[in-house]
């Protein structure tokens, strides 16, 4: 097979280097000094970062927020108001809004999405074979896993039928077995479910975590403690882990420390837990946000994820991981560096995908946009944006604005 070379021209880095990348068969070999060779593709000089990926979404949920009403505001609330529509979902429905807002998160510069779908005695697997016929069309352009968010409960007797379709959805292709053990009525008993599952297909695990400002329940310490007994061998990452947000520093570090341990990655999901959590809390509301810095300290790799995108879960949301970034900066207290690695090269070890970027050696997956710093990407997230997929543009963004009266 011929090599491809393409020159990516006038690229400046976040170190501010202007420099053509030469890419050869999508992989990022050479730095050259702008102007020594022809370009193919000409960025003029645009910031360019890594391609930004997604490691927790709810694609089957999305825009739903203008026919469902969360009455209550909450989590609880959300999926009252979410049951209550099962009925009315169809494969090819759920198909068209995933399909919609994967065509935003694309255009935003993400090349790589993990989506949460309902799978379940009252949900079915109509989402699980809307999502399996998306990751088919979108192979080559957007790495799409599937995660069977199993329904609650899965423990005992009564989870019985949750727990046969959970078997269905991995029989059907699913790249990840899921669930929310906090809201089943048997936290641990549901973590060994999962873990046994996950054993028995050998998929990977992700968990929705302690999404509650209860400090008391804590499943997270559960499910560290049986993927260390089981030995579990595929990657587990726990999503959410709200209730560690509101523990003492010693009792979190602690925790952190058993998730290292037991190589435990974690999903930070500012947008929807600033959404749901503390409602009930008129002074001083907590923000409910995972603990990213702590964890970090402790050496637990933690990505961050939109999660739902005007749904009502979070009637907001826009499939932007710069909105993301800057939630993490604004509402987490993170640098700007560390916003930008939560939505991109964090994300990507969550997700079990090799780095990508401008560095040698990695795949030339890139966003590039007409800014000078990191920090102005994420606070300006650009509408124009060049997306660039393996040293090949896939996305191309121009917006005009007239200033009728400047001044
Ligand atoms: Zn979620």
């Amino acid at each position: 097979m011929l090599s491809v070379i393409t020159v990516i021209g006038n690229s400046k880095l976040p170190s501010g280097e202007l420099v053509d990348l030469k890419v050869l068969d999508g992989v990022v070999v050479e730095h050259l000094s702008p102007g020594k060779t022809k370009v193919d593709i000409d960025l003029g000089g645009q910031l360019v970062v890594p391609a930004f990926c997604d490691p927790h979404a709810h694609l089957d949920k999305a825009l739903t927020a203008d026919i469902i009403t969360n009455e209550r505001g909450d989590l609880e609330g959300a999926i009252r108001a979410w049951q209550s529509r099962y009925g009315d979902r169809t494969e090819e429905e759920i198909y068209q809004r995933s399909r919609k807002v994967l065509r935003m998160a694309l255009a935003n510069g993400t090349l790589s999405v993990r989506t949460h779908v309902d799978v379940g005695a009252n949900a079915g697997l109509v989402a699980v074979d809307a999502l399996c016929r998306l990751r088919e069309e979108l192979s080559g352009l957007i790495d799409l896993q599937i995660v069977a968010l199993v329904a609650t409960p899965i423990s005992g007797q009564e989870g019985k039928e949750n727990r046969k379709s959970l078997q269905k959805a991995i029989e059907r292709g699913v790249d990840v077995v899921g669930g929310c053990p906090h809201l089943d009525s048997d936290p641990e008993k549901a973590i060994a479910v999962a873990i046994d599952a996950a054993l028995e297909a050998q998929l990977p695990l992700d968990l929705h975590m302690d999404e509650t400002l209860d400090p008391a329940m804590l499943s997270v310490v559960v499910l560290g403690r049986a993927v260390l007994e089981k030995g579990f061998n595929q990657a587990v990452t726990a999503s959410h882990c709200v209730s560690l947000s509101v523990l003492e520093p010693k009792r979190q570090r602690s925790i952190a420390s058993l998730l290292k341990e037991a190589s435990i990655n974690v999903v930070s999901l500012p947008q929807t837990n600033l959404f749901l959590q503390a409602r009930d809390r008129p002074t001083a509301p907590p923000r409910g946000i995972t603990p990213i810095s702590l964890l970090r300290d402790e050496g637990v790799v933690v990505g961050a994820g939109g999660d739902n995108v005007q749904d009502p879960f979070n009637t907001m949301g826009r499939a932007d991981a710069l909105e993301t970034a800057a939630l993490a900066v604004v509402a987490s207290h993170q640098s700007v560096e560390s916003g930008l690695d939560l939505v991109t090269d964090s994300s990507r070890i969550v997700m079990g995908l090799p780095l990508c970027g401008y560095k040698l050696g990695l795949k030339a997956s890139l966003v590039a946009a007409p800014v000078s710093t990191v920090r102005e990407l994420i606070a300006t997230a650009p509408t124009d944006r060049v997306v660039i997929r393996d040293g090949e543009v896939v996305v191309r963004t121009t917006s005009v604005t007239e200033m009728i009266r400047d001044f």
